[in-house]
């Protein structure tokens, strides 16, 4: 059958011995794995699988990582444990409990209405370059496990075979495709799965195949680890993420992730530089959360990620299917669940239904379509997060909403929830939009907001 785009193209069934491709074994390529080849055990199918994989997760820093906070959401946490791959220490280097909320007016502590603390950080590489010192609470072996190696050891259990070798050429053969590594062929594959995010330019090289994919658009991130020692990790962040809506020039967004003896701050925004980072950790609001004598190193372990921020189109063709951030995923949460989603679809597809254009139109396209709907009300509620943080009277009316629900648990968690769910990536967007349109909530928050009004012109009267 020829290799082609076309919705109407009959279905590709994969037959015992045929092989699959992965490019990428980062926890797209990973869980797509493990998912097919659990189900062709199943259904009694040999499949020959291979995921290739240049980086080597145990390496520290950038090289050996796949630069990101680390944040396991609650819900894939939970998703995961059903699926028999359980989180847990060393991997986990930090449970959490809470997000703590830090405005220019003030701040609010949200607490999991889940009492397991069911969000994990991890690091996803070897961890920070080292800088572990002799601190005596500080265990250099549980610093570095990587929660990619340990899923890609999990895929490996399941009958994957892993190369350590970049692929650097993809080219279109007949029906199949063949992946190369410096001019000599790897595979010529029945299936190619473009695991491989969007920080190489492996997704260029799928692009430049003619199929009618093009690669999803992207933003560039700040990510810097900053070494403070474990028992200070514990008294100063404890087992919250803090995010930070202090209107910093050119930050959209900042937060710090507590993990072992690390914290990790990620930055979002126009230009974000080494000097952005430094300047951000100098701003009081954020210096009171270090160790009073604590200031901050000229280096520090450093990357520049990009983040996929709209999603890729025409992921799929004959015999190839792109999945994780080089598809869908959700805006500027929960990554590694959409890699889950996107890599789930496609592998039952690819089991279950064949490999053709239309098997994966049918069959996996509507998760990806799924994701991109609904990132649709994830770019509505962030920018009325924006328009919140930069209005100060409905800042502040906001807080004291989330402040009271917090302390007087009779009032419900309506406000509290919606913030909780929409930065840990818990809920769908579309839901959390909808839960915010309740009647008495938009009551509550124009009755606070007169308040708030109210005091402030107050105040101004008295001068
Ligand atoms: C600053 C930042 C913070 C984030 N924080 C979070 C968070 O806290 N929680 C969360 O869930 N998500 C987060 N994300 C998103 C998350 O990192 C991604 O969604 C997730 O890593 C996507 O997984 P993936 O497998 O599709 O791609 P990747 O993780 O990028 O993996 C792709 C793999 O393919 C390999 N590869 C690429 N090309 C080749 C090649 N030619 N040959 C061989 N191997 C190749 C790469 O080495 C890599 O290992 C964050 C992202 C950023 C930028």
């Amino acid at each position: 059958m020829p290799m082609n785009n076309s919705k109407e193209n009959s279905s590709i069934a994969l037959n015992d011995g045929d092989k699959i491709a992965v490019l990428g074994g980062g926890p797209s390529g990973s869980f797509f794995s493990i998912f097919a080849l659990k189900l062709a055990k199943q259904i009694g199918k040999d499949i020959d699988l291979t995921i290739y994989e240049h980086k080597s997760f145990s390496n520290e820093g950038p090289s050996g990582c796949n630069m990101c906070a680390g944040v396991i959401s609650e819900s894939l946490v939970q998703l995961l444990a059903i699926e028999g791959i359980c989180l847990k220490s060393p991997i986990v280097q930090r449970a959490i409990d809470s997000y703590r909320f830090q405005t220019i007016s003030g701040d609010v502590l949200l607490h999991s209405l889940n009492e397991q603390r069911g969000i994990a950080t991890v690091y996803r590489g070897g961890g920070p370059v080292s800088k572990i010192t002799s601190e005596a609470d500080e265990n250099p072996e549980t610093e570095k496990i990587s929660f990619d190696d340990f899923l890609l050891d999990y895929a490996e259990k399941e009958g994957a075979k892993i190369e350590n070798i970049r692929v650097d050429d993809i080219k279109l053969d007949n029906e199949k495709p063949q992946i190369f590594s410096n001019k000599r062929i790897l595979s010529d594959a029945d299936l190619v799965v473009g695991a491989c995010g969007i920080n190489t330019k492996t997704a260029k090289m799928f692009e430049e195949l003619g199929i009618g994919y093009t690669q999803p658009s992207v933003i560039k991130a700040f990510q810097s680890e900053i070494h403070i020692g474990r028992e200070k990790v514990s008294t100063q962040f404890g087992n919250a993420i803090h995010i930070f809506l202090i209107n910093q020039p050119n930050v959209k967004f900042a937060a710090i992730t507590p993990k072992g003896s690390y914290v990790t701050v990620s930055m979002l925004g126009k230009d974000i530089t080494k000097q952005t980072v430094k300047d951000f950790l100098n701003y009081p609001v954020v210096k009171n959360k270090f160790p009073d004598s604590w200031t901050i190193t000229d280096t520090f372990c450093r990357c520049v990620p990009k983040i996929n921020v709209g999603a890729a189109r025409h992921p799929f063709a004959d015999r190839i299917v792109m999945i994780g951030d080089a598809s869908s995923a959700r805006l500027y949460k929960d990554g590694i669940g959409s890699a889950y989603l996107t890599a789930k679809a496609a592998a039952n597809t690819a089991i279950l239904h064949g490999v053709s254009c239309s098997d994966f139109y049918k069959n996996y396209y509507p998760a990806c379509k799924k994701i991109n709907r609904d990132n649709f009300f994830g770019n509505v509620m962030f920018a009325f997060t924006n328009t919140v943080n930069k209005t100060p009277v409905i800042r502040e009316a906001l807080l004291n909403i989330l402040r009271n629900e917090q302390d007087r648990p009779e009032l419900g968690y309506r406000c509290s929830t919606i913030l909780w769910d929409m930065f840990t990536g818990n809920e769908l967007y579309t839901d959390i939009f909808l839960r915010a349109l309740n009647p008495k909530l938009l009551l509550r928050i124009l009755v606070n907001i007169i308040g708030t009004t109210f005091i402030r012109l107050k105040t101004i009267w008295r001068y």
